[in-house]
């Protein structure tokens, strides 16, 4: 399963998650033809939002009412590790196995300088990486010329994909194989 992700709302979502810390931070994806569309945060008003998050309802059902209203589909959810990896807690998984066939994305701020990001599948006893494309047709360089300060937003924008493509491509590596010792 394949997530495509464009960098507009890749960016946006890692920059929540900053804004957040310490605290988890926590949203709603939504698609329109294939791809996310909107990334729409929604407070976290766990009792230990360093430890985890809870969906504020108001909140939750007002994006979800968006998502409706503007005929986008549901894609999943996401929400942030402030100090952990992108991988599911066990209370991750115990929320995801409820939501089946819905995309959790997880941001690990583990590296402060290098967001990671993973999509996860979960059904009950299954755990699935879902990959990430981030649509690179979507980003600003197709757009008239653009001023100094727009070519470096632009630059900043493409360096923050790239991280997170090549993150997420070393940790989808296959780890190496163990070759046999060099015959004398
Ligand atoms: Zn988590």
């Amino acid at each position: 399963m394949r997530l495509v992700f464009p960098a507009e709302q890749m960016t946006g979502m890692i920059q929540q998650a900053r804004a957040a810390l310490p605290a988890e931070a926590c949203g709603v994806l939504a698609a329109h033809r294939g791809r996310i569309c909107a990334v729409l945060p929604v407070r976290n008003v766990a009792q230990h939002p360093q430890q985890g998050f809870v969906m504020e309802p108001g909140d939750l059902v007002r994006a979800l009412y968006r998502v409706d209203r503007a005929g986008w589909t549901l894609a999943g959810f996401y929400h942030s590790h402030p100090a952990a990896p992108a991988l599911p807690s066990p209370a991750d998984v115990a929320v995801g196995e409820g939501l089946p066939g819905l995309a959790q994305v997880i941001i690990s701020l583990q590296d402060p300088r290098r967001p990671q990001v993973q999509a996860w599948c979960l059904r009950p006893g299954e755990v699935e990486r879902m990959a990430i494309s981030t649509a690179a047709g979507q980003l600003p360089e197709e757009e008239k010329p653009l001023s100094g300060a727009g070519q470096a937003a632009v630059l900043l924008t493409a360096l923050l994909a790239l991280l997170v493509v090549v993150g997420t491509a070393v940790l989808l590596l296959p780890p190496a194989p163990v070759l046999p010792p060099a015959a004398p």
